[in-house]
C-alpha cells in the first residue's frame, strides 16, 4: 500500500546540515496499522510527512496505492493526497467553525454540493460518536472529542490511508485508550491502513501489527509487534520495552539478592524468567512448584499482554535440593521462556548471566 524506498532527507540549517532520514526502506501493507516509534528527534514527523509529500524526500520515491507520488504533477498529487488523511497531536481545528463544519471542510474545499456534505459528515459524526455536538465549537470540547473530530475530517474524503502524528500524546491515559480503540474500529470495518508516529511503547503495544524502530533517521529494527517486543535487539528498543514491563530491576533488589548470605548458595536460585511468547505464566509457576518440590517467592515482576500472549519477566528466589534446581531450570528452557540467573553480581552491580536456557 505504501513503498518508501531509499529516503534521505536532510534539513539545512545555520549550524549546518541535518540528516533527519538516511536509507529508509518500508513497505506497508494495505489495511494494517503500523506503528513507528522513535525517542524526539529521530525522524519520525519527518517520515510520516513524506507519505503524503508534506515534506519531499531529497532521495528516493514515495509510493502510496501504486502511484508514485514523487512523480506526480501538482492537480494528480492533489487528488493523491484526498486517498491520505491525517490526524495530529494538537488536532489543528478551526476554532470559529462547529464541529460539523470542521469535519465538512475536506469536501467544501472539494466543492462538494451541501446535500452532498450532509450525507458525508453524518455518518461520519455518528462513526465518532459526537452526533450531539455537531453544533459545538472547538472551545466546548474535551480533548478526546476534539480529536474525535479531527478523525471524522480525516475520514471525510473517504481516504485508504490514515496518517496519525503523536494524535494521542496531549491525551490522559484513559482518553488515549479510547482514541486508540476508535482507530482500531476505524481500521477493521473500513479497512483502512493506519500509519502512526508515537514515542510511547504503551500505544504501540495497544494498536499496531507491526513496529519499526527509527534512531537517527535511520530504520534500526521492524517486525511483528509480539516478535520485537520479546526480541528486542536494539539497545533503544529495549528500552521502550522496559517502559512497559520494567527492564531495569531495582538497585534495592539487587542488594538483597547479592547480600543474602543467610541460605546455602547451592540451594538457593534467583532467576528472572521472561515469558516471550511460549508458556504462559501461572502453570509454569505452579508445574515449577510441584513437580520439583521446590519453595519459591516472588520478588518482583511486570507481566502484560499482546494480542492475547503473556509478556513480560518474573524475577523468582527458587530454595530447595540442588539436583532439583538444575532440573528445573532445564525445565524452564523447554518452555519456551527466557531464563538468567540473577544471584551473582559484580562489583559494579550489573547483572551477570549466566544461563541464557533460552530465548
Ligand atoms: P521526531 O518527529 O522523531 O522528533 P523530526 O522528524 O521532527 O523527529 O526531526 C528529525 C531531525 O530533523 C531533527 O534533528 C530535527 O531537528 C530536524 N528537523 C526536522 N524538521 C526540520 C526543519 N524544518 N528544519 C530543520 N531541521 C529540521
Amino acid at each position: 500500500m505504501i513503498e518508501l524506498s531509499s529516503i534521505s532527507k536532510r534539513y539545512a540549517t545555520p549550524q549546518g546540515t541535518v540528516t533527519a532520514l538516511e536509507g529508509i526502506d518500508l513497505s506497508i501493507r494495505e489495511g494494517e496499522i503500523f506503528g513507528v516509534i522513535g525517542k524526539s528527534g529521530a525522524g519520525k514527523s519527518t517520515l510520516i510527512r513524506l507519505i503524503n509529500l508534506l515534506e519531499r524526500p531529497d532521495q528516493g520515491s514515495v509510493r502510496v496505492a501504486g502511484r508514485d507520488l514523487t512523480a506526480l504533477p501538482p492537480a494528480s498529487l492533489r487528488r493523491a493526497r484526498q486517498e491520505i488523511g491525517m490526524i495530529f497531536q494538537h488536532f489543528n481545528l478551526l476554532a470559529t467553525r462547529t464541529v460539523f463544519e470542521n469535519i465538512a471542510l475536506p469536501l467544501e474545499l472539494r466543492g462538494e454540493s451541501k446535500a452532498a456534505i450532509r450525507a458525508a459528515v453524518e455518518p461520519l459524526l455518528e462513526l465518532v460518536g459526537l452526533t450531539d455536538k455537531r453544533e459545538r465549537y472547538p472551545s466546548e470540547l474535551s480533548g478526546g472529542q476534539k480529536q474525535r473530530v479531527g478523525i471524522a475530517r480525516a475520514l471525510a474524503t473517504q481516504p485508504r490511508v490514515l496518517l496519525s502524528d503523536e494524535a494521542t500524546s496531549a491525551l490522559d491515559p484513559e482518553t488515549t485508550r479510547s482514541i486508540l480503540a476508535l482507530l482500531k474500529d476505524i481500521n477493521a470495518r473500513l479497512g483502512l491502513t493506519i500509519v502512526l508516529i508515537t514515542h510511547e511503547m504503551s500505544v504501540i503495544k495497544e494498536v499496531a501489527d507491526r513496529v519499526a524502530v527509527l534512531e537517527h533517521g535511520k530504520v534500526i529494527e521492524l517486525g511483528p509487534v509480539y516478535d520485537v517486543f520479546t526480541r528486542p535487539r536494539a539497545e533503544i528498543t529495549r528500552r521502550f520495552v522496559g517502559e512497559l514491563v520494567g527492564g531495569d530491576l531495582p538497585p534495592s533488589l539487587l542488594r538483597q539478592i547479592a547480600n543474602d548470605t543467610a541460605t546455602d548458595p547451592a540451594r538457593r536460585r534467583v532467576l528472572r524468567i521472561l515469558f516471550t511468547g511460549g508458556a504462559a505464566e501461572s502453570p509454569v509457576m505452579s508445574t515449577l512448584a510441584r513437580r520439583f518440590d521446590l519453595d519459591f517467592n516472588l520478588l518482583h515482576g511486570r507481566l502484560d499482554e499482546i494480542q492475547g500472549r503473556a509478556f513480560g519477566n518474573l524475577v523468582v528466589e527458587l530454595l530447595g535440593d540442588p539436583a532439583r534446581l538444575d532440573a528445573a531450570v532445564k525445565y524452564l528452557a523447554t518452555q519456551q521462556l527466557g531464563v538468567e540467573s540473577l544471584n551473582h553480581e559484580q562489583e559494579s552491580g550489573d547483572v551477570v548471566r549466566l544461563d541464557r536456557a533460552a530465548g
